[in-house]
């Protein structure tokens, strides 16, 4: 049974793969953006769900207001520099993992993008078997994009679609910072 969102069946039937942007170089969420700037394109209801990131001053939250049937969710607190995984972390990514469960099985969404959720699973803040297991029993036809450095081997190996983006050079090692409309 195709769960219907308002799209055409022949588009929405071959929706329902698990594509995973990681590795070092930049791009991972820009690219992500481009997929839900095309998909809204084509009427798809998007959905970007960030996880970890500070949830100011992005401006991708500021195009999404401007673009069709896309949201961002920004429910990360801060970037977490630490390898150790504080309790406040742990106990956030669980909850932003169920709110992405919620919105994803709700079947409102065509595409859902796990922003920076790769870096939760690195971390230990999320193992990728709990986030499998999510994934697993969504609604048919629901593409799903996770983002992220360092994406486990089981998600990896579950993925449908892997991207590795790989730094060859990067401004930010000659000091060059982050820059407005470029980087956030
Ligand atoms: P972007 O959001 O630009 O697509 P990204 O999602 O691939 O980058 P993240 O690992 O999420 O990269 O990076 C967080 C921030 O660091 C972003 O502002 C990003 O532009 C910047 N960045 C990405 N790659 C590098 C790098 N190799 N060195 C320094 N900063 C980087
Ligand atoms: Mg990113």
């Amino acid at each position: 049974m195709i769960k219907m969102s308002g799209i055409p069946p022949e588009i929405k039937s071959k929706l329902g793969l698990v594509q995973i942007y990681t590795g070092n170089g930049k791009g991972k969420t820009t690219a992500s953006l481009g997929l839900a700037f095309r998909a809204s394109g084509r009427g798809l209801e998007v959905l970007m769900i960030q996880f970890l990131k500070p949830p100011e001053d992005y401006g991708e939250h500021l195009a999404a207001e401007k673009v069709p049937n896309f949201t961002i969710l920004p429910l990360g607190l801060n970037h977490m520099m630490s390898k150790v995984p504080r309790e406040t972390d742990i106990k956030l990514a669980r909850e932003t993992l169920k709110r992405a469960e919620e919105e994803i099985y709700s079947g409102k969404y065509d595409l859902v993008i796990l922003d920076e959720i790769n870096n939760a699973m690195s971390w230990k803040l999320l193992s990728p078997e709990e986030v499998i297991t999510m994934l697993k029993g969504r609604p048919e036809n629901i593409e799903v994009v996770l983002t992220g450095r360092g994406a486990p081997k089981e998600i990896v190996e579950y993925a449908d679609l892997v991207t590795e983006m790989t730094l060859i050079k990067h401004p930010f090692d000659k000091g060059v910072r982050a820059r407005k409309g470029i980087e956030y």
